[in-house]
C-alpha cells in the first residue's frame, strides 16, 4: 500500500517546476491530485488539472468547490513568482500587485478557503523560500512575499493549535525552474546565467521535502524545512565553478 493511498491533495502552481514534481510525486505516493493553474493544459495525468488563478477570489472559490467537494486531505501552496531583480527604487504598482496577490494574497486566500475541507489528519504545505528568512539586495518585493508567508505559516500554525491538521513550510534556495524566466519576464539568456555553474537544487528535491513532510507519523508536524544547493548559503551568495 502506498504511503498516500485515500487521500486527495490539491496543489497550486502544478502547471510548472515545483509544483509540477510535487503534484506527481504526492500521485506516485497513491494520492488523488488536483493541480490548479492558469495553464492547466500543462499539468499531466494522473495529476487532474483544473483552471487556477489565485489572484482572482472567484476563480479560487470555484476551483476548491469543485477540487474539494469530497474532502482534502493535503493543501501545497506551490503558486508563486518574482518580478525583476532590480532595486527597489524600480519598483512599479503592478509589479507590486503582482507579486504581493499572487504569493502572499493567493495563498492566504486558498488556505481560507480549503480549511473547512480539509479532514482531520490534514496538512497544509506553504512553499516558502530561504528569500523569506533572510533577505538579499534588489529582491524586495519578493523576499516581503515570502517573509510574509513564513509569518503566515506560523500565525496558522498557532490558531491550528489542539486540531488535527498539521503545517509546514518548505524553504528551499535555488531550483532550477521556469521561476527566473518569469522573473526576467521572458529574457533567456538572462535567467540562464542564475543557473550557471552551479549545481541547482531540482524541482524533484523539493518534492521529496514535500512528501517527507506528509509522511511523518500523525502526531509529528515538521514545522519547516529549509534546503539550499551545496554551493550556496544565502540568498546573496553561491560559488560558481
Ligand atoms: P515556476 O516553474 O515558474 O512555477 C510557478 C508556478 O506558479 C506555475 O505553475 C504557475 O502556473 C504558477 N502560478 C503563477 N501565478 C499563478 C496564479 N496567479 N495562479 C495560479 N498559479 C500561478 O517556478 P517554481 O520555481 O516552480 O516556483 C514555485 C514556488 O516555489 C514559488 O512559490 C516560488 O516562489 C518558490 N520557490 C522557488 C525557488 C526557485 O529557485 N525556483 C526557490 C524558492 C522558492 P501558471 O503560469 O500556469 O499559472
Amino acid at each position: 500500500m502506498a504511503a498516500l493511498d485515500g487521500k486527495t491533495a490539491i496543489v497550486t502552481g502544478a502547471s510548472s517546476g515545483i509544483g509540477a514534481a510535487t503534484a506527481q510525486a504526492l500521485a506516485r505516493e497513491g494520492a488523488t491530485v488536483i493541480g490548479g493553474a492558469r495553464r492547466p493544459d500543462l499539468i499531466a495525468a494522473p495529476v487532474a488539472g483544473r483552471v487556477l488563478d489565485v489572484t482572482d477570489p472567484a476563480s479560487c472559490e470555484r476551483f476548491v468547490a469543485g477540487a474539494a467537494a469530497n474532502g482534502l486531505d493535503i493543501l501545497v501552496n506551490a503558486a508563486g513568482l518574482a518580478l525583476g531583480r532590480d532595486s527597489f527604487d524600480q519598483s512599479t504598482e503592478d509589479d507590486e500587485q503582482t507579486v504581493l496577490e499572487t504569493n502572499v494574497n493567493g495563498l492566504i486566500r486558498m488556505t481560507r478557503l480549503c480549511l473547512p475541507h480539509l479532514r482531520d489528519g490534514g496538512h497544509i504545505v506553504n512553499m516558502g523560500s530561504i528569500a523569506g528568512r533572510q533577505a538579499y539586495p534588489n529582491g524586495a518585493l519578493y523576499v516581503t512575499s515570502k517573509f510574509a508567508v513564513r509569518g503566515f505559516t506560523y500565525a496558522l500554525r498557532e490558531d491550528l493549535l489542539g486540531r488535527p491538521i498539521r503545517i509546514t513550510t518548505v524553504d528551499p534556495g535555488l531550483v532550477e525552474t521556469d521561476f527566473s524566466r518569469v522573473r526576467f519576464r521572458g529574457d533567456e539568456e538572462t535567467a540562464r546565467k542564475v543557473y550557471e555553474g552551479v549545481e541547482a537544487m531540482t524541482p524533484g528535491d523539493i518534492a521529496e521535502c514535500v512528501l517527507f513532510a506528509v509522511t511523518r507519523p500523525p502526531h509529528v508536524n515538521v514545522d519547516e524545512l529549509v534546503v539550499k544547493a551545496l554551493a550556496q548559503s544565502s540568498g546573496a551568495r553561491i560559488i560558481r565553478t
